[in-house]
């Protein structure tokens, strides 16, 4: 068993961060460059290795970026090279089954967008900004298996894919669990007593189709728009690409995934409800992707408090969301500007206080996001076709 103690570091904080996925990694990049001593631990291989680069190939998808993020993103000097590589979208594109199409703008007045990023863009640029730092590292293939939060120590499995599996047990002053949203972190701490939990899948699930570029590498569709396929019991999406694509995304029951089986199946249900998005995508290619996927299950979690010991929780390991309002990112992003205000707040005070008033201050705030993520997924898919009022009050991607 290897063991690892973190150097002191004058008046600053020992952190070690488990999750190197979005949230876990910009949150390196600001503790960082406040000068704490970091160690960013993750149980996959390193995302920008060609392997995972290949893996990922396809299956990338992006996200819609707002002001929540931005300004976490500008804290960690990244928000600018992040908006070069993305898309702005400054409202929604309404597809109707007659293939007619409506634009409503998020802000006519200010022009204010959010715009689609890449995530996997994200998630390199982020890891490799948090390792131009001389005092943060980064660990990739250590998974987080046992947690002592009351001693700020933390045991990793560490694979390197050629020999035994070995520990490596880390100790620190504070502990931040980005694990996401299956999170071993929390896991551990719901065993303290009054540790209150509760995770619902909802029973809709998602696909991931493609709308290829066009011949000249533009985009098929108005580039600027998040495009909307509203159907009442179910939808479909799209966001672009810079590349010229769009990557599109189905939500529906999960029974109605169940019935989808054969080719007749896809094109049958295509051609009633999303003629033109079948034409985008191309029949043949639709049927093919779409009967070589699985749908992926969605799931909402809450939890409070958001600490332990000098452990605290962040991003979906906190608050996982369902994704209809576009911010479980960038509530995750916005939970690192807190918790470094929070942590200059308390510098001369036990870690604990701080973690204390950081889960107070946010528990409020994410149980209201997962409620209105919920309900936003009733405004897309279906309120948005009966009401030009209701749609102005309940904007999606504030
Ligand atoms: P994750 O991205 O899940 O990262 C967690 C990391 O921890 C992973 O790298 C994982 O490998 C690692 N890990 C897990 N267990 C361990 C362990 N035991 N030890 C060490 N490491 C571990 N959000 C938006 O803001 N805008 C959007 O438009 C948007 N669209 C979405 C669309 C879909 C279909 C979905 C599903 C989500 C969407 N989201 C969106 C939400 C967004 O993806 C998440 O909120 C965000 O990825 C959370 O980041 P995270 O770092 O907290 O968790």
């Amino acid at each position: 068993m290897d063991s690892v103690s973190l150097d002191n570091h004058q008046e600053k904080r020992k952190i070690v961060i488990a999750g190197a996925g979005l949230v876990g990694s910009l949150c390196a990049c600001i503790m960082g460059k406040k000068g704490h001593h970091v160690a960013l631990y993750e149980s996959r291989p390193d995302p920008r290795s060609e392997r995972e680069q290949a893996l990922a190939h396809g299956r990338s998808i992006n996200l819609a970026l707002s002001a929540r993020g931005r300004a976490a993103l500008a804290r960690a000097g990244l928000e600018d090279v992040v908006i070069s590589q993305a898309i702005s979208m400054r409202g929604r594109m309404i597809h109707s089954p007659d293939g007619s199409k409506k634009a409503i703008l998020y802000d006519p007045n200010t022009e204010q967008c959010i715009y689609s990023v890449s995530r996997q863009f994200l998630n390199e640029i982020l890891i490799s900004e948090a390792e131009k730092n001389p005092n943060v590292s980064v660990h990739f293939s250590h998974k987080l298996v046992d947690s002592r939060m009351d001693k700020g120590k933390l045991t990793f499995r560490k694979t390197d894919g050629n020999s035994a599996p070995t520990e490596v047990v880390v100790e620190s002053e504070l502990i931040i669990g980005a694990d996401g949203a299956h999170s071993a972190l929390r896991q551990a701490m719901l065993k303290q007593p009054m540790s209150n939990f509760s995770q619902t899948y909802i029973d809709h699930a998602y696909m991931e189709l493609k709308i290829p570029a066009k011949k000249n590498g533009q985009h098929a569709m108005d580039t600027h728009y998040l495009h909307i396929w509203p159907r009442n019991e179910f939808m479909l999406i799209a966001l672009p690409n810079l590349d010229g694509s769009f990557t599109v995304t189905l939500f529906m029951p999960i029974p109605i995934f169940g019935e989808l089986q054969t080719a007749d199946d896809v094109e049958t249900f295509f051609t009633r409800e999303f003629p033109d998005a079948m034409g985008l995508i191309g029949k043949e290619y639709l049927i093919k992707d779409f009967l070589s996927s699985r749908p992926s299950h969605l799931i909402s979690v809450k939890c409070n408090p958001l600490n332990a010991g000098k452990g605290v929780l962040v991003g979906d390991a906190a608050h996982a969301m369902v994704p209809f309002y576009g911010q479980g990112m960038n509530a995750g992003f916005e939970d690192i500007l807190i918790l470094d205000n929070i942590l200059d707040m308390y510098k001369n005070e036990p870690v604990e206080k701080a973690l204390t008033r950081f889960s107070q201050s946010r528990v409020p705030n994410a149980h209201a996001i997962c409620e209105l993520a919920l309900y936003n997924y009733v405004e897309m898919r279906c309120l948005v076709n009966q009401s030009a009022f209701i749609l102005r009050r309940f904007l999606d991607y504030r």
